[in-house]
């Protein structure tokens, strides 16, 4: 892949500009090998491998991801969100739990729950497993944390809706009202899986950080032409340009679904169309903005020139990582600087 990266080689002892590349890679994960998309950075003079944090963290949390949504194991933020519903601090959560006192501290930071740790969270979010835990663990909790635990329970003793297992990044996007976060739609997986297969099919060399740019220009165009996106997909600013957030859930969802297949070629892994799908969500109108995408994602003869079409984007560049590019910022000034690059899309807009 030709994304860059600001970082510096020990080889070489300079500051280099870094190019990355993505690959398909196995990771074991407690003994089970997760495949995933792994991106290395290689250093333009020397070419080695530069192992930045940056870069590895995100490599590990991808297959993390996949390795919890196959198990049902709660994310850091779920546990987080466990941890406010009950309104207790890190310490006393863990002692709740019957875990150690820094047990929570390293879930909340990424740490993956060991299968006796993740059963016991999975009891928290049942009425009838917190109160079994308050019974045993409430000797080593405050008299403020029994009160509050009480409170929380006793607030939701009819309403146990949030009894139900925690949702993650994506399915939370389905309840999400339509808002500018959203562009006016809730995430709708279909409508997501859909997309991608179109995509796959029409544009040359999809790669899967390549795939991202096409569906944040798709949804933004989307929102600007018709006012709203075509997936409700949320997007974030990650260090090679915006890219859904959830993405590895989504990642997870078309190969399960077989909707677009991962070949490997010589530079990463190019997304194929899969299974044909059972259902067309998409509207003839919305087929001929789909097919003015990826006619526009064609229009870049690299991935390089793609990528710094979406670096030059102001919603990208005033953005930090992982913060949310909001729709209300962005359509207009993607569709515009897409329909700058190439006019025959004016014809789509309005
Ligand atoms: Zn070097």
């Amino acid at each position: 892949m030709t994304d860059f990266l600001e970082t510096f080689c020990p080889e070489c002892d300079m500051g280099v500009r870094a190019s990355l590349r993505e690959q398909p890679a196995t990771l074991r994960v407690r003994g089970e090998e997760i495949d995933f998309t792994e991106t290395v950075a290689l250093c333009p003079h020397c070419g080695m491998e530069i192992g930045d944090s940056r870069v590895e963290d995100e490599n590990l949390e991808q297959a993390y991801a996949i390795y919890r949504a196959r198990h049902g194991i709660p994310s850091p933020e779920e546990i987080r969100k466990l941890r406010e519903f009950y309104g207790l601090s890190l310490r006393e959560f863990s002692r709740f739990l019957g875990f150690g006192e820094q047990t929570v501290y390293r879930y909340e930071r990424g740490d993956l729950p060991d299968p006796t740790h993740s059963l016991v969270l999975e009891q928290a979010k049942t009425h009838q497993g917190a109160r079994r835990l308050l019974a045993k663990n409430r000797k080593r909790l405050s008299e403020r944390s029994i009160e509050s635990i009480e409170l929380a329970l006793s607030t939701h003793a009819e309403d146990l809706h949030w009894v139900r297992p925690l949702p993650s990044k994506l399915e939370e996007q389905t309840a999400d009202a339509p808002s500018t976060a959203n562009g006016y739609r809730a995430f709708d997986p279909d409508r997501a899986l859909a997309l991608m297969r179109l995509l796959a099919q029409q544009c040359r060399d999809l790669f899967w950080t390549k795939s991202q740019k096409a569906l944040f220009v798709a949804d933004m165009f989307a929102c600007a032409c018709r006012g709203r996106s075509l997936t409700g997909l949320r997007y974030a600013h990650a260090t090679h340009g915006p890219v859904a957030d959830g993405r590895e859930e989504l990642r997870y969802l078309l190969a399960e679904a077989g909707i677009v297949e991962f070949c490997e070629c010589d530079w990463g892994e190019v997304l194929e169309p899969g299974k044909p799908l059972a259902n067309d969500p998409f509207d003839e109108a919305e087929h001929a903005l789909i097919d003015g995408i990826a006619t526009f994602v064609n229009s870049f003869g690299t991935a390089r020139e793609i990528s710094d079409f979406s670096h030059g984007l102001d919603c990208w560049r005033n953005t930090e990582d992982g913060q949310v590019i909001d729709y209300a910022d962005a359509a207009g000034e993607v569709a515009g600087a897409m329909v700058a690059r190439m006019p025959g899309l004016g014809g789509l807009v309005g």
